[in-house]
């Protein structure tokens, strides 16, 4: 591993804008459990069926009651962990322009990472049905479910079902960036929720390197990535990190 640590130092270090693309697998140190693999919620919720805009529209009660609840407790408890940190520390190195995240925990923001775009909204704010008013979350009364607003609209998390389009802003500089960058190191992502799976795809047509960092191969793996460093974020942000700094 210790190989591949020097060659994305070097790579980082020779590029002029570098970008990371993170999924759920980043905040999994952080207690939050991804959709594929083993661990909480997920494993008795489809978040294909209660992920799904059509579900939240016909029952958003049950929708609150059987997700988004439980997903707020995670979150609420969560801290960035060395990942999320390590990400930052590059930005503050001068060697990450941008994090392009389908998280919507937040914790980049709360590690430090300064331009983060969030291409499946955040958890941190609720919506109003009705009138598109937002209210934090931690501000929000869930002792009756569905939480309703001011004007007895129900409220629904600030994130993007599925089923819904991408918020376009967020597409948008995602695809520029893509297209401008130079480096790519894409984090703890299955690859397999597009559009943002896509990302990499247009940097790499665009003569980006592309970095994989993850336990396991993805279908980015020997096809779009130029290398895969087997391991979980913390500990490889950790060497990434060590590495430039002992670089110089
Ligand atoms: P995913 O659940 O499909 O895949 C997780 C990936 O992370 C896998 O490839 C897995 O091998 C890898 N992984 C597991 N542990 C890791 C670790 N310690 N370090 C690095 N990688 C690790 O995640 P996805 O591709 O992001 O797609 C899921 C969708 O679900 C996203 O759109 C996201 O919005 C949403 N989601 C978000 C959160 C969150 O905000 N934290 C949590 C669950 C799901």
């Amino acid at each position: 591993m210790m190989d591949l640590i020097r060659r994305a130092a070097e790579d980082l270090l020779a590029s002029k804008c570098a970008v990371a693309l993170t999924g759920a697998g980043i905040s999994v140190e952080s207690g939050i459990p991804p959709f594929r693999g083993k661990g909480g919620i997920w494993e008795r919720v489809d978040p294909m069926e209660f992920g799904h805009i059509d579900t939240f529209e016909k029952d958003p009660g049950k929708v609150w009651r059987v997700l988004i609840r439980d997903l707020k407790e995670i979150i609420d408890r969560a801290a960035p962990n060395d990942g999320h940190k390590g990400l930052a520390r590059l930005e503050a190195m001068g060697l990450l322009a941008s994090v392009i995240t389908q998280n919507v925990d937040g914790l980049h923001q709360m590690a430090g990472s300064t331009d983060v775009l969030e291409f499946h909204g955040n958890c941190a704010w609720q919506r109003c049905m009705d009138c598109g008013g937002k209210k934090r979350t931690r501000d929000v009364d869930i002792s009756s479910l569905p939480p309703v607003c001011a004007c007895g609209g129900v409220l629904r998390p600030d994130w993007v079902f599925f089923g819904e389009e991408i918020p376009p802003a967020a597409l948008q500089r995602s695809r520029q960036l893509a297209m401008r960058c130079d480096v790519m190191m894409v984090v703890g992502t299955s690859a397999m929720v597009h559009p943002a799976a896509t990302m990499p795809v247009i940097a790499r047509e665009t003569g980006a390197r592309i970095i994989e960092i993850n336990p396991e191969r993805t279908p980015l793996t020997g096809y779009v990535s130029d290398y895969l460093i087997r391991g979980g974020a913390g500990d490889v942000m950790n060497a990434l990190v060590s590495e430039l700094e002992s670089m110089g």
